[in-house]
């Protein structure tokens, strides 16, 4: 291979204008629609909650749900700050512009099209301007394997991501000090999560690569266990003791506390163990598609 990249038949062209516009389609639809696995488990919580001020709230945000869905409209008012997931095929070849700029204009136009809160500040510190025009929220990307794109576009409420936390644990604190840390920040957040909770787990890599790995897990589908058994385990050791704190729905008490734990692994260094919690809150919503 010389210096300069050859262009082979198996590069794919994938316009940036396509880019822009599923992610404005998909930012409205997950404001309006809340995933079905989410809605699903919340159907199923209502008779497993034993509180009944817990039973009627959670029957009162199903309904909320169905109608937002029914009437096109934004499931909460907090739309949340966009969080942009791509998966990069390394044989995709970007024409038309940049990838930024297009996920940026995606984002005001379905932010203006939903008619969604304008939530992000571009100055975090003083709080002088919104973002405007500069970036209206956060792209993470993956390169992979192919020429497809998957693109994920997730809207984060902050009640939720403001009491979600890290921690750089020490091998010595084990399993049981994970779980600690777990039960710990559900608790802390208590009603300020908007529960019941989706508790996404990072556990190893970095500081800043734990806590990427626990918005992927509170990102997971509810329906998918992880797949080694230990930590499939684990998942639902943790979900019976963050459900046993009696936060329940909204914060009004009951058994239904967290809808799930998601966990997600990646190695890390032998003297560290980065533990990050990434809460998601009833109103977790995430939409995806294929390009
Ligand atoms: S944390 Fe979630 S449910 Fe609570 S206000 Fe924000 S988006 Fe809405």
């Amino acid at each position: 291979m010389s210096a300069i990249d050859r262009q082979s038949g198996s590069v794919r062209e994938l316009s940036v204008t396509r880019l822009r516009d599923e992610v404005a389609r998909l930012l409205v639809e997950s404001n309006y629609v809340i995933p079905s696995d989410v809605l699903d488990a919340l159907r199923t919580a209502v008779s497993a909650e034993e509180s009944p001020l817990g039973r009627r709230t959670l029957e009162q945000l199903v309904r909320n749900y169905e109608v937002a869905a029914a009437e096109r409209m934004p499931v909460c008012q907090d739309s949340g700050i966009a969080v942009i997931f791509l998966e990069v095929g390394q044989n995709v070849h970007w024409v038309g512009g940049s990838v930024q700029e297009a996920v940026y204009e995606g984002i005001r136009e379905g932010t203006r099209a939903g008619y969604l809160r304008w939530s992000v500040t571009g100055d975090p510190a003083r709080r002088l301007k919104m973002a405007g025009d500069e970036s209206p929220g956060v792209i993470h990307i993956d390169l992979v394997p192919g020429d497809r794109v998957r693109l994920k576009v997730a809207s984060k409420g902050f009640g939720a991501e403001n009491m979600s936390a890290l921690r750089m644990l020490v091998p010595a604190d084990g399993v049981e000090g994970i779980a600690d840390f777990v039960v710990e920040t559900v608790g802390r957040a208590g009603a300020n999560a908007c529960p019941p909770v989706i508790a996404g787990v990072g556990i190893g890599g970095t500081f800043e690569g734990v806590a990427l790995l626990a918005k992927k897990a509170a990102l997971r589908p509810l329906t998918e266990r992880h797949a080694r058994p230990d930590l499939r385990d684990l998942e639902r050791e943790l979900l019976e003791r963050v459900n046993t704190l009696g936060i329940g729905p909204q914060g009004l008490g009951g058994r239904v506390t967290a809808l799930a734990v998601n966990i997600e692994v990646l190695p890390t260094h032998i003297a560290g163990l980065p533990v990050a919690v990434n809460l998601g809150c009833h109103s977790t919503r995430r939409a995806e598609v294929e390009l």
